[in-house]
């Protein structure tokens, strides 16, 4: 007998129709003779509805009541959906992370899992009962309620999948799978087989939102077997595994693009040890995120500095930084809000010389400038004007033949 976790995003039971289907596609997961805990959402736009409501409140609101408020929004659909699995005769059990106990840390609207207490849920399945949890939250060792951060319901499917050590974590969502790209940008984007646990991470981080990072991070962590799944149509999804050795990798998997980032440009800073912690020193202790840097070679003892943030903190950015390139004496600070990242990801790209030069070669055709260029072991960044987001996605994707299925 099989142990299978399945994981259903807001959409899935975003109707009382819609939780019926779940329930149904659960129990016909426990009749093919398989152990099954459900993980559920909140309804969809529920979770956005209860900040919002917080914020009507305190825009900066006490974090241990946010996530007294936020948690409940889980514990209507794990109701519910037990209710449904109850009336089709399918007996199941609710339980919020509280009770199952997910142990977590106390930092509250982001907290980390730390254990989880599989004995309730044990007792179940050995009744024969479903277990249904309520996703994206826990409690830490004082009892106060603790929420895992936006998407976190993807982690708890993931956690208690490894902590059960399950034969298989399912993630059922709106989409079929993970995509070669977005396939609103390219309509013949193509659903992948499978992917692994490391191009998914870069995947995911650089802005295609499928999974919660963290998720990711844990599967590949504690090695369980991820399927990306739709709950709307049948189909075998997106296995997310490790890297075989003996199969032929494809080049490139997929292209990740961002569009929240922004540009900050120091020109004709000091040439001298310690002007990038001068730079990046203060931004950082104002929890700005710093994405992509680039220091030009200096030239008459100055040099020239730029990196990337997000948009959101662009203004704050630029602000702190007025006053760092007053005291260095730069030349002149400026600001891009209008620039987005489009990057190629690939584990093929490890063994194969020339990804950069075909990428760089298909961006100069379509007449698109590359402001900066980030390259890692399995990826290579570009940043470019907002404007060709569409057009550089494209037109990579068909120069990699993204479209078509790699040969077998
Ligand atoms: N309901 C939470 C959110 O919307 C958690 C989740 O759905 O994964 O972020
Ligand atoms: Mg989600």
């Amino acid at each position: 007998m099989a142990l299978i976790v399945q994981k259903y995003g807001g959409t899935s039971v975003g109707s009382p129709e819609r939780i019926m289907n779940v329930a149904r596609k659960v129990m016909a997961t426990k009749q093919a003779g398989n152990d099954v805990i459900v993980v559920v959402s909140a309804m969809s736009g529920e979770t956005n509805r209860l900040i919002e409501l917080s914020k009507q409140i305190d825009p900066n609101p006490d974090l241990r009541e946010y996530d007294v408020l936020v948690a409940t929004g889980e514990q209507v659909t794990i109701a519910l959906l037990s209710m449904a699995l109850n009336k089709l005769g399918c007996p199941a059990r609710s339980y919020t992370g509280a009770q199952v106990r997910i142990l977590t840390d106390s930092t509250y609207s982001k907290a980390r899992i730390l254990d989880i207490d599989e004995a309730n849920v044990r007792a179940d399945l050995q009744a024969g009962r479903v277990v249904v949890v309520a996703g994206f939250q826990g409690s830490d060792e004082q009892g106060n309620i603790t929420t895992l951060g936006r998407g976190g319901s993807d982690t708890t499917g993931v956690a208690l999948a490894a902590a059960l050590k399950a034969d298989e974590c399912q993630i059922y969502t709106d989409v079929d799978g993970v995509y070669t790209t977005d396939p609103r940008v390219v309509p013949n984007a193509r659903r992948l087989d499978r992917i692994t646990f490391e191009e998914m991470l870069e995947m995911a981080s650089l802005g295609s939102k499928v999974l919660q990072i963290r998720s990711v991070e844990f599967a590949g962590k504690y090695s369980v077997k991820l399927r990306v799944l739709s709950s709307f149509e049948e189909g075998p999804g997106t296995l997310i595994t490790y890297e075989e050795q003996n199969m032929e990798q494809p080049l490139i998997s997929g292209i990740a693009f961002n569009r929240d980032e922004a540009k900050i440009t120091m020109l004709g800073v000091p040439d001298q040890p310690g002007v990038a912690y001068k730079i990046l020193g203060p931004v950082g202790d104002a929890n700005i995120e710093i994405d992509m840097i680039i220091q030009n070679v200096g030239a008459d003892a100055t040099t020239d500095f730029t990196f990337t943030v997000h948009r959101n903190d662009h203004q704050k950015a630029l602000k702190i930084l007025d006053k760092v390139a007053k005291e260095l004496g730069a030349r002149e600070l400026n600001g891009d809000a209008n620039i987005v990242k489009v990057s190629l990801v690939g584990v093929g790209m490890r063994s194969h010389a020339g990804v950069a030069s075909t990428m760089f070669k298909t961006l100069a055709r379509e007449g698109i400038n590359i402001r900066m260029i980030s390259t890692s072991e399995i990826k290579i960044s570009v940043v470019v004007d907002e404007k060709y987001l569409e057009l550089a996605v494209r037109a990579l994707h068909d120069a990699f033949g993204l479209d078509k299925a790699p040969a077998a």
